[in-house]
């Protein structure tokens, strides 16, 4: 469960996000649509803790999170720009961040399975695709097994039976009931992968309501 209340953010003299408010709600792909530019990375990087708002709050299980003192258990994240540097292989990447959170070998098999990467897990992860990567990413947002999801264009610059392999992913976990907050700036995408719509443009709230009915009403 996320809770959005009268969140506000400014850069300098640009309002980026203005006044947002709406939930995010259990057992639901929720989609979080817009333009390039109307607030959806800022709204996310508040919810997460590693912005501060100007103003309103975002709670997330009924808390605040201090920024990078995410329980891996309670949120999962996959923003934008996660390449991953250096030599390691993606299966190391996965099993050091696992070990440091005291997760298991068996979950980073698990997760690695889950995202489609089990036969590239011994390469190095920087010599990945687009689409592996956001796959890599993914991974590690579900080691803890999060009940929480939040995804910042996951299906960007990934191939067709990659987005396929996304969306059933987010909509499996979401049937488990899990909280999935997906954002898009694609209509034709969010109709395909959510249930429910919070529409945004300039940072305003346009919509919240089920897909069906947004693409009703447009
Ligand atoms: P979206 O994710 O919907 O594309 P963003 O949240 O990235 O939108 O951006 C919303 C607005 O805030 C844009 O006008 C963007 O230029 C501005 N913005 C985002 N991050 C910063 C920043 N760190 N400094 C200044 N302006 C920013
Ligand atoms: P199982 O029926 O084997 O528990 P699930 O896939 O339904 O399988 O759930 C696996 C784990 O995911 C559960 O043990 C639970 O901890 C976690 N989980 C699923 N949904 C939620 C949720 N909404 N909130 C918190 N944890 C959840």
């Amino acid at each position: 469960m996320i809770e959005v209340r009268g969140l506000t953010k400014d850069y300098g003299r640009t309002r980026a996000v203005d006044d947002l408010s709406f939930d995010v709600r259990p057992g639901h792909v929720t989609g979080f649509l817009g333009p390039n530019g109307a607030g959806k990375s800022t709204t996310m990087r508040m919810i997460l803790g590693l912005d501060r708002p100007t103003r309103g709050t975002a709670l997330v299980l009924g808390r605040q999170y201090p920024a990078h003192h995410r329980p891996l258990w309670e949120v999962g994240a996959v923003l934008e720009s996660r390449a991953v540097h250096g030599g390691r292989s993606a299966y190391h990447h996965l099993l050091c961040l696992a070990q440091s959170n005291g997760i298991g070998r068996r979950r980073v098999h698990e997760v690695l399975g889950l995202v489609g990467l089990g036969e590239a897990a011994g390469r190095r992860a920087r010599t990945f695709s687009l689409g592996m990567s956001q796959r890599l990413g993914l991974a590690a947002a579900l080691l803890g097994d999060p009940a929480v999801l939040l995804c910042d264009e996951p299906v960007n610059g990934l191939d067709p039976e990659g987005i396929h392999w996304i969306r059933s992913l987010l909509r499996t976990l979401a049937a488990q009931g899990r909280t999935i907050f997906v954002s898009s700036h694609l209509m034709s995408e969010m109709a395909l992968t959510a249930d429910h719509l919070i529409v945004v443009g300039r940072g305003r709230l346009l919509a919240d309501a089920s897909v069906a009915e947004v693409i009703a009403a447009s």
